[in-house]
């Protein structure tokens, strides 16, 4: 199976494997990128069962920004892995745009995991002796790219995080904020659909957060979905919809009333303390 970024705005596909929701496949709305129902994720350790997911059901649209809240412990990671295909549930539904993934083949699933979703952690996990364009590069050099194709895909994608004039830094040479956006455009690099941040600003200064918050709207407004898991709710005012989870379920699903732009609270954040950090997210050059 071939998927292509065509196929995260087409239904066609949906159309065969997914039974549409009663009602919605005459409205305007667009499907679904993803569908979760009723999601369960028991861990057993020894002896003991772990209820990380106690019957999760969600529907995020294409174009989306939602922040994960909650309290730790509350299975906002155990749920942001299966919606990456990195684990399975227990039991539950899981269609991702429209295909239902728990049927898919271990191929289909890795393609899919590759091509359509992008991933960002806490941690940056960036090699110190490799430059920032290396780094970006590092997820290409076994997929089958020329060593010009990755190089070409890696510089567009520091370009999309603001990062065009940082490629030959090392990681010891950027700032956290800048260290992390090395990790964001790391995750660029297939052009996927999908980009799931966990805990990204969660080692960061408010500050620092405030400039991945940036980043991030950027690429929100290119119409990539983005779902990210946030404890600060200082961070989740800079998406668009607010899902807070306790104990393994959703106790609030609320729309972002009046979004801020991270950009200007990071321009006026950095002129208060007089320090150098202007970011201008670069247009691509092709
Ligand atoms: P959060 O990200 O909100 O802090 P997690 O999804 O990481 O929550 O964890 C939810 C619950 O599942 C916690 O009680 C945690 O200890 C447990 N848990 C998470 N991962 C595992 C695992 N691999 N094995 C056993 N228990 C786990
Ligand atoms: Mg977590």
């Amino acid at each position: 199976m071939n998927v292509t970024q065509h196929d995260a705005q087409s239904p066609s596909r949906g159309d065969q494997l997914m039974q549409p929701e009663p009602g919605q496949q005459n409205g305007r709305r667009p499907w679904p990128v993803i569908v979760t129902r009723h999601l369960v994720k028991t861990y057993v350790l020894g002896e003991t069962n772990v209820h990380a997911l106690r019957g999760v059901s969600l529907k995020i649209y294409p174009s989306e920004f939602v922040a994960i809240m909650g309290p730790s412990g509350s299975g906002k990671s155990s749920f942001m892995n299966l919606i990456g295909c990195l684990d399975h549930p227990t039991s539950g539904d899981y269609f991702l745009a429209g295909m239902p993934v728990s049927r898919l083949r271990p191929d289909d699933l890795a393609d899919i995991r590759n091509r359509r979703i992008g991933f960002v952690f806490q941690s940056f996990n960036l090699l110190v002796r490799d430059t920032a364009l290396t780094n970006v590069m590092l997820p290409m050099m076994y997929a089958g790219f020329s060593g010009k194709e990755q190089e070409r895909r890696a510089r567009r994608a520091l370009q999309l995080v603001g990062l065009g004039d940082r490629t030959s830094h090392l990681p010891t040479q950027l700032s956290g904020g800048e260290q992390q956006r090395v990790a964001i455009a790391r995750a660029l690099v297939n052009s996927p659909s999908l980009l799931l941040a966990d805990e990204p600003t969660g080692n960061l200064d408010s500050r620092t957060s405030l400039e991945i918050m940036a980043v991030l709207q950027s690429l929100n407004e290119r119409g990539i979905t983005i779902i990210i898991v946030t404890h600060n709710p200082e961070v989740a005012v800079y998406a668009r919809r607010q899902v807070e989870m306790r104990d393994g379920r959703i106790v609030s699903d609320e729309p972002v009333t009046a979004m801020r732009s991270a950009q200007a609270d990071w321009s006026a954040a950095v002129k208060s303390t007089s320090t150098t950090g202007d970011m201008r997210i670069q247009e691509e050059t092709q």
